[in-house]
């Protein structure tokens, strides 16, 4: 099967062919460093991470380069006001930048270049356009010329003489058309500056993304990514700059995410309705945010709200259940409710992984469809959980080959979607004090102690039907004043490491 991915070039859905077989290379604009990121930032950062990891299971080499803004207009008004060097608060920001990446699991690129680090190569794309006359010098200034290249507009789907009659009469006169953007400023007093031909300056920012993709990958490259609000002028004159300066085609598939939204309006810092990731993450683990983000389709715009949080928490419990249930099993003998499952239940779950792998395929074949390809692993979930409860785990020797395969599927797959699924409090070691608990209460006095668990769970058992309450509350207590909890599931009770409550 092809994957098919929705170019904004040309407003529909193509066959992706990268230009070399097996490999795909991609450029996604990277972050300003002058603040932390927030969520609308992080869902289109996600939504990149999700398509790079999911062409590489697809079996591509996949290049992805990143850009670093840490020269910018915004990150020498923010030091000013903190009356210190911008080249501080954009250091700071970039360390917090990977740091809240990381923490949400989004893979590094494999080159993520720094717009001071790349200078020379603005300089020298901004001498190749004004050699060829796509470009022109207004006192220390470098402004592209906008009317000089025929295809401008083409991404956007606008036309060149409306956004000429829609544009403010600009109050820079020194400027040929209202359009043209800065492809180099002359410093001011006091900002950061380098030497150019053109006298001390610093670059535009849509230059950067030029040269560090031409750099890097060669053009044209296959994927360009960002948010839809940087389509128009950004991306418009990322494609103007570059294909000026080459005559050769810049990207050749651009995929835009949709906005994250609070109450219908775009995440924005400037609007001042934004949530930190690091504030989020510090409240929700990293899981759930993804499995939020990607319950959207990553074209269309999300709402953000606590009540989405809830929800995408219990989408986890619901995947992690199985998987935790099953991690136990196979570390804990429970109490045995096993009933022998018919046969065409064992060909059920015996199908379902294969199923599932089938659906997620499709689903993110077309067009990266991440709500689709949870759904397939709802189904692959509802599958297992049935299986359990009809059967429970028992000794788990009969069925386990079945049930390790659906699990090590759904491992997978939500590895795909960077869904990492943590089943840890689950296997760690019981603490050695639960043999003097087990001994008191219990009549336990091996050294074992998972047989010191169960035989106090097995003692519970014996006070419930007895409806010895005093007698299993005792044992609840006990065990969790070891922070260890008691939970009776369909498949037995268990002991888990967690925190009651
Ligand atoms: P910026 O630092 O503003 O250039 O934004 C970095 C990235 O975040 C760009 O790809 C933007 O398109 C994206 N972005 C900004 N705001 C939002 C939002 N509310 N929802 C989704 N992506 C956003
Ligand atoms: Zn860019």
């Amino acid at each position: 099967m092809t994957i098919r991915v929705y170019n904004t070039l040309s407003r529909s859905k193509e066959d992706f062919v990268p230009r070399e077989p097996g490999v795909v290379a991609m450029y996604v604009c990277g972050p300003t460093v002058y603040n932390h990121i927030h969520i609308g930032n992080a869902r289109t950062f996600l939504t990149f991470d999700v398509i790079r990891r999911y062409l590489t299971f697809r079996g591509f080499d996949v290049r992805f380069v990143q850009n670093i803004t840490d020269v910018d207009d915004k990150i020498i008004a923010r030091a000013a006001e903190e009356g210190r060097p911008p080249a501080e608060l954009a250091a700071e920001y970039t360390l917090a930048f990977r740091a809240a990446m990381d923490a949400l699991g989004v893979e590094r690129p494999t080159v993520q270049p720094k717009a001071t680090e790349t200078i020379p190569g603005m300089i020298e794309m901004t001498e190749r356009l004004i050699k060829t006359g796509h470009a022109y010098v207004v006192d220390g200034d470098v402004y592209f010329s906008v009317r000089s290249f025929p295809g401008y507009g083409k991404l956007s789907g606008r036309n060149i003489d409306d956004l000429e009659s829609g544009a403010r009469v600009d109050v820079d006169e020194r400027k040929q058309d209202p359009l043209d953007f800065a492809l180099w400023k002359a410093a001011k007093p006091g900002e950061p500056h380098w030497p150019s031909p053109w006298g001390e300056g610093r670059p535009g920012w849509h230059l950067e993304c030029s040269v560090m993709s031409e750099q890097e990958l060669g053009l044209p490259f296959d994927i360009h990514g960002g948010g839809s609000d940087l389509v128009f002028p950004h991306h418009e004159n990322e494609i103007a700059q570059s294909e000026a300066a080459t005559g050769t085609q810049f990207a050749r598939y651009w995929l835009h995410g949709g906005m994250l939204q609070i109450n219908s309006e775009k995440m924005s810092k400037s609007l001042g309705n934004f949530t930190l990731l690091k504030d989020v993450l510090a409240a929700y683990p990293a899981p759930v945010l993804r499995l939020l983000m990607l319950q959207t389709h990553y074209r269309s715009p999300l709402d953000f709200s606590s009540d989405r949080l809830d929800d995408a928490t219990r989408s986890y419990e619901r995947l992690v259940t199985p998987l935790r249930n099953l991690e136990w099993a196979k570390r804990n003998r429970a109490v045995p409710t096993e009933q022998p499952a018919h046969a065409d239940e064992i060909a059920a779950i015996e199908a379902a992984p294969e199923a599932a792998r089938t659906a997620f395929a499709a689903a993110m074949d077309d067009d990266f469809n991440t709500a689709g390809a949870l759904a397939a692993l709802f189904d692959l979930v509802r599958a297992l959980n049935g299986f359990l409860e009809s059967h429970g785990i028992g000794d788990n020797a009969r069925y386990a080959g079945r049930l390790d395969a659906a699990a090590d599927t759904m491992r997978q797959l939500l590895g795909v979607l960077g869904v990492r699924i943590d089943t840890s409090s689950y296997t760690a070691e019981y603490p050695p004090l639960v043999l003097e608990i087990a001994r008191d209460l219990a009549g336990y006095d091996g050294v074992d102690t998972r047989a010191a668990v169960e035989a106090l769970l097995a003692a519970r058992t014996v006070a419930r039907n007895e409806r010895n309450w005093a007698a299993a509350d005792a044992v609840r207590d006990g065990l969790a004043s070891l922070g260890l909890t008691v939970e009776d599931t369909a498949a037995g009770s268990r002991v888990v490491h967690r925190p009651a409550g």
